[in-house]
Order: structure tokens, then sequence, then C-alpha cells
């Protein structure tokens, strides 16, 4: 089995939540509104090894588990473009634009036998999957598997914080815990998030005020931006929240 593949720059995947690394998340701080998603994966679940892997694992009721991915987020609504596309639909960071974006369509948050279904264009999307685009896909196999490796280097080396990080937290702050094992036995799943500031202090060599000083205005425009529309009362209250917490930490330092 085959699957071919080329990006045609539309754009249109530059949109919504982008999960990132620890480094690309300090390196954005004063782009992306950030936050740390946790997202649970029944046991059976075709990605629940890796996440397993990467993340922890809670018990369920009947001696089930479920994995849970703790992933750095850039926290955009699926309406709204990332803050970095151009209005000719091009990447405004591309030397340096985050492992996420260089891995698509590939994800190294699964299995490299389980990508098949990534290479198909969801709706909107404008990638070219004829005849003429070459094949990336190949029984199971990814050709190019340079950036793939890559994203699982770093999502293996960034597990070697989240890990004690989320099970630290998950022991501090009990409704964690129940409030995750309800979501991972919701038919639709869905995710629970926590302030990044969480994260900080388990960060080597990350000075917390000066990472305030970046998301305050981050926060601040996207609050901005959601102020008006109620089906995004969910985002804009998370950056109204965010924008305080992190220019009163700005302020603690001055
Ligand atoms: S950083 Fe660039 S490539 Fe990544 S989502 Fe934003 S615009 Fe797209
Ligand atoms: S939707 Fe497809 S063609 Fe458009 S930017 Fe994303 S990968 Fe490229």
């Amino acid at each position: 089995m085959e699957r071919r593949f080329s990006c045609t720059a539309c754009g249109k995947c530059c949109h919504g939540l982008l999960p990132l690394t620890i480094d690309d998340a300090l390196a954005h701080a004063d782009k992306f509104p950030l936050v740390v998603m946790w997202t649970p994966v029944r046991q059976g679940g075709r990605s629940f090894r890796v996440t397993a892997d990467l993340g922890i694992t809670i018990q369920l009721k009947k001696r089930k588990l479920a994995a849970v991915r703790i992933a750095p987020t850039a926290y955009i609504p699926r309406t709204f473009p990332c803050p970095e596309l151009t209005e000719e639909g091009l990447c405004a960071i591309h030397a340096v634009k985050p492992q996420r974006c260089r891995t698509m369509p590939f994800s190294a948050y699964r299995d490299e036998k389980d990508q098949d279904d990534l290479m198909i264009p969801r709706s909107g999307w404008v990638c070219d999957t004829s005849d003429e685009a070459p094949v990336v896909y190949r029984d199971t196999s990814i050709i190019d598997r340079e950036d793939f490796e890559v994203e699982r280097e770093r999502l293996v080396r960034d597990a070697a914080i989240l890990k004690p990080y989320a099970e630290w937290l998950l022991d501090s702050v009990p409704s964690l815990r129940m409030e995750l094992q309800k979501i991972a036995l919701k038919p639709g799943g869905g995710w629970v998030l926590v302030a990044f500031s969480t994260l900080i202090p388990r960060l080597p060599k990350v000075d917390i005020y000066t990472f305030a000083e970046k998301q305050v205005p981050v926060m601040k425009a996207f609050a901005q931006r959601t102020a008006d529309n109620p089906g995004l009362a969910e985002f804009h209250q998370r950056y109204v929240d965010g924008a305080a917490e992190w220019e009163t930490l700005a302020r603690t330092q001055s």
C-alpha cells in the first residue's frame, strides 16, 4: 500500500490547536497562547501505547487504564489561523517553525505504522494526493523519516520532564485525576487544560518573569479577538485568565 502526498502551501492546516515540543513552546512564547493540554486515550485506542510511553497512565474502572498525553500546546480555536500564517497563506517563521509543522502530515505522537489516515486531506485542505504527488508512505513505513525521527526524539526527551511533572501535579491536585478519569470514559473524549505556569518551574534555566512578559501581550491579543464570539467563550476565558496570571507574575518582578 502506498500513499502519495505533497503540500501545496494552501495554509488550511495552519488553523487551530498546535501541539509543541517544550523547546518550541519556549522559543515561541511571544507568539502563541500557551497551555498544557492533558488528553486521555483509553486502553485499546490506536495511540494508547505511544501515549503511555510519552506520557502517563491513570487507572479507570474495572482494571482498565487510560494513557494521558501531556502536551505544551498553542491554544488556538479551530476557526482561527495560526498567528504566523501570512495573508498569502505562507508561514512567516518558516525557518524556525515548530517541529510539529515540519513533520506534517506525519505525527510522532503515533506509531509509524499508524500514520495512514494522516495523508487523507481533511475537508477544505488542498493537499495534492494525485498520481503526480510523490509517494511518502509505503507499507506502514515513512519514506523520508528525518522530521518524524527528530520529532519523536524531542518528544522522548520532553517525556523525561513531563512525566514527573504530571505525577507531581496529579498528587498535588486530586481533582485533576478525577477530571481525567471522567473525560477518558466520555464517548467523545476531550482534554483538560492546565496553565503553562505550572510547568515553568520544572524547566531548567527558564526565567518565569521574562516568560510572563512574553505571554501577557499574546494572551491579551487573543482575548480581544475572541471577546465578541459567544461560541469561543471557553477560549476567551482562558486567555483572560492567562493574561491576568502572567501580568501578576510579571509585576512581581518590577
Ligand atoms: S508556525 Fe507556520 S507552519 Fe506552523 S501552523 Fe503556524 S503558520 Fe503554519
Ligand atoms: S492543508 Fe495540506 S496543502 Fe495545505 S498547508 Fe496543510 S499540508 Fe499543505
